[in-house]
């Protein structure tokens, strides 16, 4: 019942402002997220990478409204491939992005901003032997997305896609992207979406994911599963031996902070499993969606505000 209420104050400029003050708020906040700057991140990225495990770093940002604001987004995501590069870490790490960073919702020719600056970070990211992904945010932004995702594959088409499966119209976006070259992120979904677009019940939100999952495994792209659900991970797993899949010609992805244990489960037991690592200063949505998720991350915040 909390999760629609936190959702909706992840988007409230005056919580922002409060949670971001609290002292207490720190230490909660770096379960989910890998630290503040670059140097922090990349000591994250090297001790995944020495256990075995692959990233995809995210530099914490959404939803700017000015264009010069957009620009340090891109030009964070540049100095980032920049120090992957210089430390040979491209065939490791790859870059997530949230296109509302990059300028999508700005009112006069967002979409179109957007698509410039992202063409900068992909442009590095190959030259560093690497790839972005595109993180899919509210329904309002799938159709923008994909035509950026659309458009960025033409030069560089290791570019990836996120899907939410609480969509009705994801598994037409599934059949429509499991082609070969293309890379799938399949996710549940982390919006408060309306009932008009999406499934409400979580019980259908899982059925639509192994639908999506079944399109993707037996068609010819890339399919990366992103998901802590043991019995999706499980799913995954037997659909991908039936579509005469081995390990690598998939992935699973996690959160970093959530189910590390199993994160280094699956990868000793010889599955590619990639983290994904957020770092930055503007921590505040990313972390109200994983307190949305589960009422222990919430309670475990809260906790912290009761002295010891
Ligand atoms: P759930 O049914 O939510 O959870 C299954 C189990 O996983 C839980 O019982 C619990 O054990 C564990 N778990 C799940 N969430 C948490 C948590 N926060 N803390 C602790 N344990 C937890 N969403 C988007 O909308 N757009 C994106 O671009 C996007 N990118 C993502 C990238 C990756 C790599 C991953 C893993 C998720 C991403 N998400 C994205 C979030 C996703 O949509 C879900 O909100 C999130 O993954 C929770 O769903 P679940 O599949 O893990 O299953």
């Amino acid at each position: 019942m909390l999760g629609p209420v936190l959702l909706a104050v992840s988007r409230s400029d005056r919580m922002r402002r409060l949670v971001a003050a609290a002292p207490v708020t720190r230490p909660v906040v770096h379960r989910f997220v890998a630290g503040d700057d670059l140097p922090t991140a990349m000591d994250r990225v090297r001790a995944l990478a020495d256990a075995g495990l692959e990233v995809t770093l995210d530099h914490l940002g959404e939803d700017v409204t000015d264009r010069a604001t957009a620009g340090a987004t891109r030009d964070a995501y540049l100095r980032l491939l920049e120090a992957l590069d210089a430390e040979g870490l491209g065939k490791r790490a790859e870059v997530s992005v949230k296109l509302s960073a990059f300028g999508q919702a700005l009112p006069v020719g967002g979409h179109d901003i957007a698509l410039e600056n992202v063409r900068q970070v992909a442009a590095a990211a190959s030259a560093a032997g690497t790839t972005v992904t595109c993180d899919m945010e509210d329904h309002t932004t799938v159709d923008s997305t994909l035509a950026v995702v659309a458009e960025l594959r033409r030069e560089h088409p290791g570019t990836g896609a996120v899907v939410q499966s609480y969509l009705f119209r994801t598994e037409q976006d599934c059949r429509a992207l499991a082609v070969p070259g293309s890379r799938v992120r399949l996710v549940k979904g982390a919006y408060k979406e309306p009932a008009s677009v999406a499934y409400q019940d979580k019980r259908e939100v899982d059925r639509a994911y192994v639908r999506c999952l079944r399109i993707l495994m037996a068609g010819g792209g890339y399919p990366m599963v992103g998901s802590h659900d043991p019995r999706m991970i499980s799913i995954a797993r037997h659909l991908a031996r039936e579509a005469g899949r081995v390990a690598g010609d998939y992935e699973f992805q996690m959160l970093y902070g959530i189910r590390a244990a199993e994160q280094a489960r699956l990868a000793a037991d010889g599955e590619r499993m990639r983290i994904y690592v957020p770092y930055g200063a503007d921590w505040y949505g990313y972390f109200m969606r994983r307190l949305a998720e589960r009422p222990a991350n919430l309670a475990f915040f809260l906790r912290s505000f009761v002295p010891a």
